[in-house]
């Protein structure tokens, strides 16, 4: 693509990051094919290469337009463009330096900020959410249903943490909801890996990966989240003592292997940044590396429908590890249609982008069902209540299964 980007856009990395990047789109279009914005609204700059035509103009020097905000809103960053592209596009890096420089210069309503703030307030405030998801539980009955499908029943009795030490360790990222709404998916992890003769350590002072402040246009607070992060993590690290970092989120394992390149201008952070995105590893990618657990195989969990999320085949292109460590362990895979298309959670967007992600949600939950599973899992704690709010079938972390 013949690009014209002002000289003011290239004098900076993420102009000339995106020049390189829009010279590899050859506007072929095969991306809209695979893009679930588009299959829903049929409009082009819903799509991928609407999108990127967005960016582009507004690299240009076009001033953009809040319709051009819409736009880049309604992406979910799910990334299956990337996949699909007969080029290599990088899209999704693509995107955030377009939304980035569209935030600086077009103002959001209040409303739109007020809402934004108050998302990244509340989820990233832990006393604040562990307080706010406690009261919600005890009055669930109450809520309207809206907000009652997204709240878990009552809190999970508590899987016991394994208390045995072993010289193999890998650090555990707890994340910012998760130890709140399901707080047995890390248990179940630190119990699978004990029996692998593999201790997960817990930092407390380690906390959110920073892909929700990212994602929702606060780059400086995204950036203290990950360097609070590296400078909790790095005595383990400089010591050996830790063999991989790991989260039971592909949600935030995505975002941590992109570290290295977020803080690439860094000179202080740049590379221990580096360092912490290589030794970052998906839960499955890190358990497919070892033998069965003992003790995980069995076939008492029926038929399973395993929903993978976009973070894990698009955003990180590891595909069909899961299935082969729940096949391995006996269990009994259904397989459905469309299985490479978003569910709608995307983080924050279902909760900014509601209609959407409904939609998206409910044609997932009808391919999923009509395979009549026993019990859905999954990898990501988003899409986990996402799917859970639209379904009676249990949803689950895959993680579960083997404990
Ligand atoms: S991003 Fe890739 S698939 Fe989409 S229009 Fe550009 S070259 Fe074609
Ligand atoms: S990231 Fe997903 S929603 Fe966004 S343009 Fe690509 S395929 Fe469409």
């Amino acid at each position: 693509m013949k690009t014209s980007i002002t000289h003011a856009n290239l004098e900076t990395d993420d102009g000339k990051e995106a020049n390189r990047i829009l010279r590899n789109c050859v506007h072929c279009g095969f991306c809209n094919a695979t893009c679930p914005t588009y299959q829903l609204t049929g409009d082009e700059l819903d799509g991928p290469r609407g999108r990127i035509y967005l960016i582009k103009q507004v690299l240009e020097g076009r001033q953009p337009s809040r319709l051009t905000q819409t736009h880049l809103d309604r992406c979910l960053t799910c990334r299956n463009c990337e996949t699909t592209c007969p080029s290599g596009v990088d899209y999704g890096h693509l995107v955030d330096i377009g939304r980035k420089l569209v935030s600086t210069q077009n103002r959001r309503t209040i409303t739109d900020s007020f809402k934004r703030l108050a998302v990244r307030k509340l989820f990233l405030t832990r006393p604040l959410f562990n307080t706010t998801i406690a009261i919600a539980q005890s009055i669930r009955a109450l809520l309207p249903a809206a907000i009652k499908q997204k709240i878990p029943a009552k809190p999970q009795p508590l899987l016991h943490w394994p208390d045995t030490e072993h010289e193999r360790k890998i650090i555990l990222l707890p994340g910012c909801v998760q130890p709140a709404l399901q707080p047995n998916i890390d248990r179940a992890t630190a119990i699978v890996l004990d029996r692998l003769g593999i201790q997960a350590l817990r930092i407390p002072q380690a906390g959110c990966c920073g892909g929700v402040s990212h994602h929702l246009d606060a780059y400086d607070e995204a950036h203290g989240y990950i360097k609070n992060n590296i400078d909790n993590w790095w005595p383990y690290i400089e010591n050996n003592q830790v063999e991989a970092i790991i989260s039971t989120a592909t949600g935030c394992a995505v975002t941590i292997k992109e570290y290295g390149r977020m803080l690439a201008e860094d000179d202080a952070y740049q590379s221990r940044a580096a360092r912490v995105s290589e030794l970052c590893k998906d839960l499955s990618e890190y358990v497919a590396e070892q033998p069965i657990p003992q003790g995980a195989v069995s076939t008492s969990a029926g038929k399973v429908a395993f929903h993978p999320p976009c973070t894990l085949q698009h955003g990180q292109q590891i595909r069909g590890k899961v299935e082969s460590i729940l096949q391995a362990s006996g269990k009994q895979l259904v397989a459905f249609q469309e299985s490479h298309l978003c569910c709608g959670s995307a983080g924050t967007y279902s909760i900014l982008q509601k209609t959407m992600a409904e939609q998206l949600r409910d044609r997932k939950l009808q391919h999923i069902e009509s395979a009549q599973p026993d019990v859905i899992v999954t990898a990501n704690i988003g899409c986990l209540l996402h799917l859970q709010s639209g379904t009676r079938i249990p949803v689950r972390h895959w993680i579960e299964l083997l404990v």
